[in-house]
């Protein structure tokens, strides 16, 4: 505890504000069953940020592009987040959950010890745009129980001031708003921040974390590791942030963004497709399990 708890913060000093260390744009690609989509976070130019695995941006108003979805596949070992601006997305899986993700939902999944599910768009035209953000979780609970969060827009808490109108998904502002994902071993802070030109956007993040801003639209401005000038960060572009402190950005207009951050796990990861453990023999007991019906646990009272 500190004695200036409940008084005004001391205003963060150059050094301990966290600066772009880098920006990319991600790259086109498909996936499911020919989804056109974007991968930001998962592809050659950044194979994952820990603890986040990856992040693919999915837009377009051209059935063709996403009608096909993701029908029925498997996850091990980690968690997916998908977050609609617009469209919707039905999705089912193996634990018996079903139901529609409207826009401005939010669907935080633990595959953890396996589940097999579906995400299929229930619209047959019109615009979808979303996001899905992969959650690794640690070695200690790759093998948990399978659950999900699921919280349609209005369940978001929403803080508007100064410029800035924020949907708190998980974690806490600099002003207490906390949202209504809990639970997640890696403590994320996820936000969806609307931002008035020149508004200007401070969160304090854990030194522990990583984190993360990606440009929906407009244009956002921040320190940078590289210069002592500021640097810009262009709409549909993804900034990392280096370092430790808080993130400080000031909007140069009207703008929206998603900032990500979560706990660093440092502990090796075996990738194989929708499985992510440690090891490489952990991957391939999931393919395994997978081809011998043995993945997922049968929903409770069905044999
Ligand atoms: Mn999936």
């Amino acid at each position: 505890m500190n004695a200036h708890k409940a008084g005004v913060q001391p205003s963060p000093c150059a050094g301990s504000r966290r600066r772009i260390a880098g920006i990319l744009r991600g790259q086109a690609t498909s996936d499911g069953d020919g989804v056109r989509l974007t991968r930001i976070i998962g592809g050659p130019q950044l194979d994952m940020l820990d603890p986040f695995l990856l992040l693919d941006a999915f837009e377009s108003d051209r059935p063709d592009d996403y009608i096909g979805g993701f029908p029925t596949h498997p996850h091990r070992g980690f968690e997916t987040v998908t977050y609609l601006l617009a469209g919707r997305m039905r999705h089912a899986d193996s634990a018996g959950n079903s139901g529609v993700i409207e826009p401005g939902g939010i669907q935080w999944m633990r595959a953890g010890s396996g589940i097999l599910h579906s995400e299929m768009p229930e619209q047959q035209d019109g615009l979808l745009y979303g996001f899905q953000l992969w959650v690794n979780l640690p070695a200690a609970d790759k093998m948990s129980a399978p659950g999900y969060q699921e919280l349609p827009a209005a369940a978001i808490p929403r803080e508007q001031h100064d410029g800035l109108d924020t949907r708190v998904i998980t974690g806490t502002t600099r002003l207490g708003t906390t949202g209504p994902v809990t639970g997640v071993p890696t403590d994320p802070l996820y936000l969806d921040v609307r931002l008035t030109k020149d508004a200007l956007f401070t969160q304090p993040v854990p030194d522990s974390h990583n984190a993360l801003v990606y440009v929906i639209a407009g244009e956002l401005e921040g320190p940078s590791a590289a210069s002592r000038d500021p640097q810009s960060i262009p709409a549909k572009h993804l900034a990392i942030l280096s370092g430790e402190g808080v993130i400080e950005l000031r909007a140069s207009e009207d703008s929206r963004m998603l900032v990500i951050a979560g706990r660093r796990l440092n502990e090796p990861v075996a990738r194989g497709g929708p499985f992510v453990m440690n090891t490489r023999e952990e991957v391939l007991q999931a393919f395994h399990d997978y081809s011998s019906g043995t993945l997922v646990i049968s929903p409770v009272g069905s044999h």
